[in-house]
């Protein structure tokens, strides 16, 4: 970064484990971070799948700057070997270092980043652009839209809120938007905070991803309290064998439990699977929607679950020089690195500013958002993007390019409950995983990285 613009602050885009990390290590290189969150509050993303469980232990999953900024507030360490839920995640970790007074006097939430762009000079303009400040446009909680003016900016915003459309091409379903309401979340809490939009309802699950999988698992155990919910679930494939996994003999014994829960229930036709099924089209009928797939079968169904995974928002990226892969939409050299249709869990080498970098100098995306399409994704990894990204901003970049990334022969990932690709998660008692309250057995730990064993990560595909 230029040393004029070092008085400016650094944007960083969302407030979530990744975009608070950052404004950490930012903080630790003498930058100035503003962090700009559209949520309430810190970790608004993950808020919205706070009952799910995650798989990887803590202790992968705190940053180690962040870390520096909690502990002389007195912060209590959760025990690192335990698998904490969503919510925990927020309660434990997220929320109290958005409230050190560090983070809290440059967080602003309500803030939604609407645009990013170099002040008074479009895509186009060449001349002098690398020393030229960037302008973010923010819409705050107020209505006001304002520009600022920052030295850099890291996009850590994630990809929660660009889920991939129902359509089998890429494109929505026709009339899936026009059925919007008849569409959940993708994650809903069917036996929690979301019961009441699907008890005693015919839910259509679509996708054969792990969000499928714990959301069909979780919609039994409601359809028990409550016998008039009718489960549907639509997979592309032509079988759902590869989400049912191994069984017995699955490499993952969790992964092989659920996978074999599922088919019973399937096979018990507490389940009503629809193969093959490609959604074509969606229509409002009396009562419910109609799911039409493209070989002209229908599902009438009151509510859809959408298990099809995420995709960047790029529009807010428009007028910056970016320099994605064409397939993944990960920064250029990131791409073939996690590709799902190559990539297996583990196998990402560690990375940071060199990788992530675009032809926008000081413009960085990273987190989830910097694996694009792809769901393999690990805070871990993160973690390592930004203490790099950081660095190489203030100009060490001995430090930026010295990436190395802590994971432990065997692994990062548990196959616990909640994960972010596409294998079955399980609920962690029935595995004897640890609690992430409990006292007692120790996480399995299976392999570096999340598992892409179904459907090469794409929920989607199946
Ligand atoms: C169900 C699930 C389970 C997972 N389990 C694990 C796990 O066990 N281990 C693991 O390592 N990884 C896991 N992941 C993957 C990944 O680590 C998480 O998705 C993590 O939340 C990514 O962090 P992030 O900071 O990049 O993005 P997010 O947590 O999504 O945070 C992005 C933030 O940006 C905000 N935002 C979005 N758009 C804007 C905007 N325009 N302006 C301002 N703010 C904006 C959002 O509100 C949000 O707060 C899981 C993912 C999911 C979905």
């Amino acid at each position: 970064m230029d040393a004029d613009k070092k008085s400016l602050p650094v944007a960083v885009i969302g407030a979530g484990p990744i975009g608070l990390a950052a404004a950490a290590h930012l903080l630790e290189r003498g930058l100035e971070p503003v962090v700009f969150e559209s949520g309430a509050t810190a970790g608004a993303a993950i808020e919205q799948w706070r009952h799910i469980r995650l798989f990887s232990p803590w202790r992968f999953n705190l940053d180690d700057a962040a870390l520096r900024l909690l502990e002389p507030t007195g912060w209590e360490s959760p025990r690192l070997t335990a698998l904490p839920y969503g919510g925990e995640l927020i309660d434990q970790y997220l929320a109290p270092l958005a409230a050190t007074p560090e983070m809290s006097s440059r967080l602003q939430t309500g803030s939604r980043v609407l645009a990013v762009t170099r002040q008074g000079m479009d895509k186009t303009h060449t001349r002098s652009r690398d020393t030229t400040p960037f302008i973010v446009r923010v819409e705050h909680t107020s209505g006001e839209v304002r520009d600022h003016v920052v030295a850099a900016v890291i996009d850590a915003s994630g990809t929660w809120s660009t889920r991939n459309p129902l359509g089998t091409s890429g494109l929505p379903a026709i009339g899936e938007l026009k059925a919007a309401h008849r569409v959940s979340s993708p994650l809903p809490d069917v036996v929690g905070r979301d019961r009441a939009a699907f008890a005693g309802r015919r839910v259509l699950v679509v996708g054969a991803g792990h969000s499928a999988a714990n959301t069909l698992i979780n919609l039994a155990d409601l359809a028990k309290e409550e016998p008039e919910t009718r489960i549907l679930w639509a997979v592309r494939g032509a079988s759902a064998e590869k989400v049912y996994g191994g069984g017995d003999a699955d490499g993952l014994p969790a992964r092989g439990m659920l996978g074999s829960r599922l088919r019973r229930l399937v096979e018990d036709g507490r389940i009503q699977l629809h193969t093959g099924f490609g959604i074509s089209s969606l229509t409002e009928s009396e009562g419910g929607v109609t799911v039409t797939s493209g070989d002209g079968r229908a599902v009438v169904t009151d509510v859809v679950v959408p298990c099809t995974g995420f995709r960047p928002d790029l529009e807010m990226l428009r007028e910056l020089r970016l320099n994605l892969d064409p397939a993944v939409e990960a920064p250029m050299e990131l791409g073939p690195l996690i590709d799902p249709e190559f990539h297996s869990c583990g196998t990402v080498p560690p990375h940071g500013a060199k990788v992530l970098a675009h032809p926008e100098k000081d413009f960085y995306i990273v987190g989830m958002k910097s694996y694009g399409r792809a769901p393999t994704f690990l805070l871990a990894t993160g973690y390592e993007q930004v203490r790099s990204v950081a660095a190489a901003l203030a100009g060490d970049h001995v430090a930026a390019d010295t990436v190395h990334l802590e994971l432990p022969e065997t692994g990062v990932c548990s196959s616990g409950a909640g994960t972010s690709c596409d294998v079955p998660a399980a609920s962690s008692a029935a595995e004897g995983i640890e609690e992430a309250s409990g006292c007692c057995g120790t996480p399995e730990p299976v392999l570096i990285g999340i598992p892409t064993g179904l459907a090469h990560g794409r929920s989607g595909a199946n």
